[in-house]
């Protein structure tokens, strides 16, 4: 089959695999019909996750047709037409059945690497490093699916592919990002990023009760994106540099009630603390680069929350804890349970509430994804969100040869 491999910083090639294989009779094996870049994605692309092996197959974010099941699973048949969850979860262990799929203490196979870092380890992901547990992801034709009578939800045929997709991870980790809040009504939120996580996170703080959403971001298609589909204010942080100075003027003095970063590790800026980052992380002596969530923390009201959906990998450098602890926040954060929001989430597309498929810009042919991680990347050609169809031919009948 064909599938994006990873082979080095800034490095992916598709390439011609083996096919995946039943390896246990809770798998499924998932023709992938459609498949989306993340921002997460990129972290691997820029070599951020020196667990990755040249060859690792990429993608965490997937759909598609069930095509084989071992004989353990019992709820889904051959034909089937599912959307699979980032984290691989056991259904079974304390973590699952709290609802906290991405804890899942049965799914990494390579839980020492996760605990001499981090103390214990979480679910397995799809294609998402050997920390993660080194399975095969999405970005493919086909995938293995372990755990397969639990992940995969069915959707039903109104539902279209590009509605569905999301809900493996982007849209239930807005939701999530906003649930952390504890939004009360009349809440003010700031979310920093108006990518993907960002504008389902926008809709998720409306949904869930906020009265205002305001927005942070410098690409102008985003900003726009979420003003007109999130119905969010928004800032942008090259015409406005004092992001937190602008927030307080906007809250009357007090503040954003919460405050979510869905940047992550990789914040651009230009003030001195995101050059210090960005030097420290390129001469191998930091892990992030936490621009967006110092911002976060320094502008929050007092006694309010700090949410992360944004992904952090190791030690963060010159965090305002003193500023967090004497304002009493609430730090929220995680890999998202995406278990446990999918069918709840699904519904609400189902019921005409949202339709998740405003934030595609480009639906490209798989074989085109080396250029698609580079523009990804970049955020060039206004590009909001990328999804590649394995189905898709290429040569486009235009005759363009493939990157
Ligand atoms: P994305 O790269 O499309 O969006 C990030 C946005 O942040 C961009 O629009 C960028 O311009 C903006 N940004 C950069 N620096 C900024 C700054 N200083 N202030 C304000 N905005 C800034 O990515 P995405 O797919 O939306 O993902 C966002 C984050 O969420 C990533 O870190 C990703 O890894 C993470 N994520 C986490 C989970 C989870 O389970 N928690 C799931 C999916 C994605
Ligand atoms: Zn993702």
């Amino acid at each position: 089959m064909r599938a994006v491999c990873w082979h080095g910083p800034r490095d992916v090639r598709v390439e011609q695999v083996p096919d995946p294989e039943i390896l246990n009779p809770r798998d499924a094996i998932v023709r992938v019909t459609l498949t989306a870049i993340c921002g997460s994605d990129l972290h691997l692309w820029n070599g951020l996750n020196p667990t990755m092996q040249a060859g690792d197959i990429l993608g965490h974010e997937f759909m598609g047709e069930v095509v084989e099941i071992g004989r353990g699973v019992r709820d889904l048949r051959v034909g089937d037409r599912v959307v699979v969850p980032f984290p691989i979860a056991c259904g079974a262990c304390f973590f699952c059945r709290e609802g906290n799929a991405a804890l899942c203490d049965n799914s990494n196979p390579n839980a020492e690497m996760a605990e001499a870092l981090y103390g214990f380890s979480s679910a397995g992901l799809f294609g998402y490093s050997h920390l993660y547990g080194g399975y095969a992801g999405g970005q493919a034709e086909l995938v293995r699916v372990p755990f397969a009578d639990v992940g995969p939800v069915r959707v039903p045929p109104q539902v279209s592919d590009e509605q569905a997709l999301f809900l493996s991870d982007v849209f239930p980790t807005g939701y999530m990002a906003a649930e952390n809040c504890s939004i009360r009504p009349g809440d003010t939120v700031a979310v920093w990023g108006a990518g993907p996580v960002g504008q389902f996170a926008i809709w998720s703080a409306y949904e869930l009760g906020a009265h205002r959403v305001i927005a942070i971001d410098r690409w102008q298609v985003r900003l726009l994106m979420a003003e007109t589909q999130g119905k969010a204010e928004t800032i942008d942080y090259v015409e406005i540099p004092d992001v937190v100075e602008e927030l307080k003027q906007r809250t009357g003095g007090r503040g954003p009630d919460a405050c979510i970063d869905a940047v992550g590790t990789e914040a651009h800026g230009t003030s001195f603390d995101a050059l210090y980052d960005r030097a420290k992380v390129a001469m191998g002596l930091g892990t992030d680069r936490p621009h967006a969530l110092r911002q976060a923390i320094q502008a929050c009201r007092k006694g309010g929350v700090v949410s992360i959906p944004g992904v952090y990998g190791g030690f963060l450098d010159k965090m305002p804890m003193g500023s967090a602890f004497a304002k009493s926040l609430t730090i929220r954060m995680g890999q998202t349970n995406v278990h446990r929001l999918l069918r709840p989430l699904l519904a609400m597309i189902e019921d005409g509430r949202i339709d998740p498929s405003f934030i595609i810009s480009h639906r490209w042919p798989l074989e085109r994804a080396r250029e698609a991680y580079q523009m990804w990347n970049d955020k060039d050609d206004d590009c909001t969100k990328i999804v590649l169809d394995p189905r898709q031919e290429w040569p486009s009948p235009a005759g363009l040869r493939p990157l």
